[in-house]
């Protein structure tokens, strides 16, 4: 007996987000569309997950106008999305309604498969959005977050395609975002899936330690129908197994693809070349890494992190960061580690490391974690963590969204005339301030991508400095904006600081490096360096969201007083001391660094 196995390529979402910090262009394709299209793929991956945000916050694309193009170039071939269920492609839970509007806009303009998932496994998150899939005439397929915990058993993983099963799905995914799952756990899990429910098994394994093929063999082994593979040139690692490496190893037996490989390899050839060009989003940790299998660190999150590390000079304490994480994962019950928990586990982790004391700062997010406001946690939450967090604050147990009143016709009213179309509406309901940004920049015509660096053998080039009076040139990469740096020279080592001056993009700077990541500007009326009890400042560098006093208000000891984002989470910043608010030296917008003095209370 022979059973096809069918292929969804990655090459156009995952992999690029990944290994490349989902950094891909349009235009780099659109050129490929038509060998893709021949291939014979059972879908492609082309949109959702990281993607939307990538476009507006990066690469300002718009992210509707991506997926029409691919439509048009893909004519033959299923497009498939990845959707966080009740979360869409945002950070938070949005209202039955924004949900039901943004499925239909994404069917309309193109997509036919919707993975959804839900990052706690609570399929309450889940229902809306089949739903909507269902209405609009598509394949919805229902989704395992895979993780491993004490609570994380076969049972609650079969229960749980029960209930997705009982909503209507199409298939299931078992989703392995991290790489954790073993060649012989994916088998156990596969065929008491297979013989609890009759619903094609799609295995969308990570390659992160190594594992992923022998994975997804044992899984056709146990009954799996399809495999998730990635175009060689942006396989493995932190993606997925390799297409042709797949295609190859089922070849002529009876679990045969059927798909060209000569064809795909042509393909693997032109990414071969387009993954160059965005050398500069390639993670410190390429390759495999085994520690996923102890700290659960799904590939885009590795990278994510790494280059919010390497921003601040901190890729030093990312060890540190690997194994906070999971002592943060069992204190919130072992959440799965993707969008959004993912961010949440790992940013509190963070805080945890670079504020030297857990739980010092503790994220509005895991807050609103506590108070069960992202859905029910797989197991028990550290009752005493949750008391500091939340004090007396309600916990809820109902589906999160029952308690969000429809918001779409507040949402068009905000935006106004800047949404020229329902599409534009729900790019700004995504991301409020960076969707409003791009339809404003789009308005004036000012859209303009990040910079793409040259190699390191090119112009910009990253040696050591020389010595005093010769110039070193480095182009440095902050937040998305290129800047030239030139060092001029540097000063002697005193009271454990040394000066550096340099000039970038050739204005001259006089900067004096601190132990561990903390800095000072000597020119352009940057802010001072805290030290007195009633100064506020933050342990990560970030941005003012909001600004909650002003000067001559009284606070007390611990009332917030500012809301800053990092690695798209806010955090409450609490006043030290109780007393008058004697100056306010930030705005909303503004860019802080850690160790500023941003407000000043008088005890
Ligand atoms: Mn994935």
């Amino acid at each position: 007996m022979s059973k096809k196995i069918t292929v969804t390529d990655t090459v156009l979402r995952d992999a690029h987000q990944s290994l490349l910090a989902t950094r891909m262009r349009t235009e780099d394709m659109l050129p490929i569309c038509d060998k893709l299209d021949r291939v014979g793929y059972w879908s492609l991956e082309v949109w959702g997950g990281a993607t939307f945000d990538a476009c507006v916050r990066f690469l300002k694309e718009d992210p509707w106008e991506r997926l029409r193009q691919l439509k048009a170039a893909l004519p033959n071939t299923r497009l498939q999305m990845l959707l966080r269920g009740q979360n869409l492609l945002g950070y938070r839970h949005y209202s039955d309604d924004v949900v039901r509007a943004f499925v239909a806009k994404a069917a309309v303009n193109g997509i036919d498969v919707f993975r959804i998932f839900d990052a706690m496994n609570d399929v309450r998150n889940l229902r809306v959005a089949i739903e909507a899939v269902k209405a609009a005439g598509k394949h919805a397929q229902g989704t395992i977050a895979y993780t491993t915990s004490p609570v994380h058993t076969i049972d609650a993983f079969v229960e749980q395609a029960k209930a997705m099963q009982a909503m209507g799905i199409d298939s299931i995914a078992i989703k392995d975002m991290a790489g954790l799952l073993t060649p012989y756990a994916t088998f156990a899990l596969v065929k008491a899936l297979k013989s609890a429910i009759d619903l094609p098994v799609f295995i969308h394994s990570h390659d992160t330690a190594g594992l992923g093929s022998m994975c997804q063999l044992k899984a056709i082994e146990a009954g799996a129908d399809h495999i998730d593979t990635a175009i060689s040139s942006l396989a493995w690692g932190t993606s997925h197994p390799g297409t042709e490496s797949m295609v190859a190893a089922l070849k002529g037996s009876e679990y045969d693809t059927g798909l060209d490989l000569e064809l795909i390899q042509e393909i693997g050839m032109y990414f071969h070349a387009v993954r160059k060009k965005y050398h500069q989003f390639e993670s410190e940790f390429t390759g495999v890494d085994t520690r996923v299998q102890v700290n659960q660190v799904p590939g885009g999150m590795i990278s994510n992190l790494a280059n919010q590390l390497k921003e601040q000079g901190a890729l030093n304490r990312m060890n540190e960061v690997l194994e906070e994480i999971p002592r943060v994962r069992a204190d919130l019950g072992f959440p799965p580690l993707v969008t959004p928990t993912s961010q949440i586990v790992g940013t509190q982790a963070f805080f945890n490391v670079l504020a030297g004391e857990r739980y010092k700062t503790i994220t509005n997010e895991v807050k609103l974690y506590l108070q069960g406001r992202y859905g029910k946690a797989p197991g028990k939450v550290d009752e005493q963590l949750r008391k500091q967090a939340i004090g007396s604050e309600e916990v809820i147990d109902v589906r999160p969204a029952d308690l969000l009143k429809p918001e779409l016709a507040r949402l068009r009213e905000e935006i106004g005339s800047l949404a020229k179309s329902e599409e534009d509406v729900l790019t700004f309901a995504m991301f409020p301030d960076i969707g409003r940004k791009f339809l404003e920049e789009r308005a004036a015509g000012t859209l303009k991508p990040e910079a793409l660096l040259p190699m390191p053998n090119g112009q910009g080039k990253a040696a050591p400095v020389g010595g005093e009076g010769v110039p070193t040139e480095f182009v440095v990469d902050v937040h998305g904006e290129s800047y030239r740096v030139d060092i001029t020279g540097v000063g002697v080592k005193g009271d454990g600081k040394r000066h550096f001056y340099l000039s970038i993009d050739g204005m001259p700077e006089e900067v004096v490096f601190e132990p561990l990541n903390e800095f000072v500007a000597g020119s352009g009326g940057k802010r001072k360096q805290a030290g007195a009890p009633g100064d506020v400042s933050t342990t990560m560098p970030g941005n003012i969201v909001d600004v909650l006093v002003k000067q001559g208000d009284v606070v007390k000891a611990g009332q917030a007083v500012l809301i800053t984002e990092a690695m798209k989470m806010e955090t409450e910043v609490q006043a030290p001391i109780a007393g008058t608010v004697k100056a306010v030296h930030v705005a909303k917008g503004d860019r802080v660094n850690p160790g500023e003095v941003l407000v000043e209370i008088e005890g």
